[in-house]
């Protein structure tokens, strides 16, 4: 299996470091042979050859697997050109890999309930998954940009989507939705924009041709956002958009106890990115105090989906469950409760490699190929 490594910026060097570690412990011990290459992306690459990506990186991003990615961006860069900026790398990389469903699972853990900012009896057992549209929408949209010369000067975006750019998402969130509890809930804002009218057209007329076993219903996003977060139990699969998409996996980082617990898969035609949902937490960076489990979670969900390999994905998921029962605590998870202690980035990362192994080698988790 070949990986290529984009660490970015900020904190990114520091959790892909353990996300690292965890990936070859699991791969050693499944016997699969992993080659990982390296590469500068963000603004760690505008800094080396003036552009946020480069076509070189793009090509070898082609030639893996999978990519997994740290984070990119912070204040040294936010006063580039628009077309300069780390998150242009990132929606250029996505968009030349055509990774067009952006698979973002949120589960409250019970070891986390001090984190949440939910009462542990509204959010114990909330588990979903919020599948984003990710190469399209607003995000992507032409016309796009600011005329300061207009008479009244204007900032304009276009969200478009396409027939063809709606099914192949839901798709994903439909077969997603078959092997969990056959619940799809779609969310729009049918009622004002007709992007999403359409939007939800072709996602209905989908389910009633190819998924009629698969319970589908419609939200507005507005609503929705409220009902996420008084109810978080009731979602299941959810699908979106790419904005809207953006804003609720954040919401549902935030129910689950922190940012930096969420993983993220971005699968398609071209290509798979591993990333954690975070960004690259300028105000951290370099202390090694950053929240390494959504990047290592993200490793999970890199040799499920690119190894086929669910066996090492529930290993993963187990040693990160086991380093927080130990009472392991990041800053932004550690709220003081008796039984856990504040630690870094490498000693829990430590602990998940360690956690990982010894299930492994003692064969509590049944490998399966
Ligand atoms: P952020 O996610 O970087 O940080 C938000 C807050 O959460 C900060 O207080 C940060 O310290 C904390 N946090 C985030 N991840 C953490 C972790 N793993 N462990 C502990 N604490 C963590 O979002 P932001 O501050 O809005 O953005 C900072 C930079 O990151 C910006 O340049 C932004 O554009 C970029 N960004 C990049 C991505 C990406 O690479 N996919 C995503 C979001 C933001």
């Amino acid at each position: 299996m070949k990986v290529l490594v984009l660490d970015g910026d900020g904190i990114g060097p520091e959790v892909n470091a353990q996300a690292l570690a965890v990936l070859s412990v699991a791969a050693d011990a499944a016997g699969l042979s992993l080659e990982v290459e390296r590469a500068l992306f963000g603004g760690a690459s505008l800094d080396a050859h003036g552009l946020p990506v480069t076509d070189a990186v793009i090509a070898d991003a082609k030639a893996a697997d999978a990519v997994l990615l740290g984070a990119v961006g912070g204040p040294k860069w936010d006063d580039v050109a628009p077309h300069l900026r780390a998150e242009r790398g990132l929606l250029r990389l996505r968009k030349e890999l055509e990774v067009y469903a952006n698979l973002r699972p949120a589960r409250f853990s019970s070891a986390l309930s001090a984190a949440s900012p939910l009462r542990p009896e509204r959010a114990t057992g909330a588990d979903f998954v919020i599948v984003r549209e990710l190469v399209g929408g607003i995000y992507f949209g032409e016309p796009r940009g600011i005329d300061r010369e207009a008479a009244d000067p204007v900032g304009f975006n276009t969200m478009v989507y396409t027939r063809s750019g709606i099914e192949r998402v839901a798709r994903v969130a439909f077969e997603l939705a078959r092997q969990r509890g056959k619940r799809l809930t779609s969310v729009d804002k049918a009622n004002v924009l007709e992007v999403t009218r359409y939007w939800r057209e072709v996602v209905t007329e989908l389910g009633a041709t190819e998924y009629p076993d698969v319970a589908l219903d419609h939200a507005y996003v507005d609503s929705y956002a409220m009902k996420m977060v008084a109810n978080p139990r009731d979602a299941d699969v959810v699908v979106t958009g790419n904005m809207f998409g953006d804003i609720l996996s954040d919401l549902a980082a935030a129910l689950t106890g922190s940012l930096g617990m969420l993983p993220s898969a971005s699968i398609g035609a071209g290509g798979a990115v591993y990333e954690p949902v975070h960004g690259s937490a300028p105000d951290i960076a370099g202390q090694g105090k950053a929240n390494p489990l959504g990047a290592i979670l993200s490793v999970g969900m890199l040799l499920q989906h690119t190894a086929g390999r669910s066996d090492l994905k529930a290993a993963v998921d187990g040693a990160v469950q086991a380093a927080l029962d130990d009472g392991l605590r990041t800053g932004d998870i550690a709220w003081g409760e008796p039984g856990t202690r504040q630690v870094g980035t490498v000693e829990i990362g430590q602990a998940v490699v360690d956690h990982l192994r010894s299930a492994l080698e003692a064969g509590t988790v049944p490998l399966s190929a």
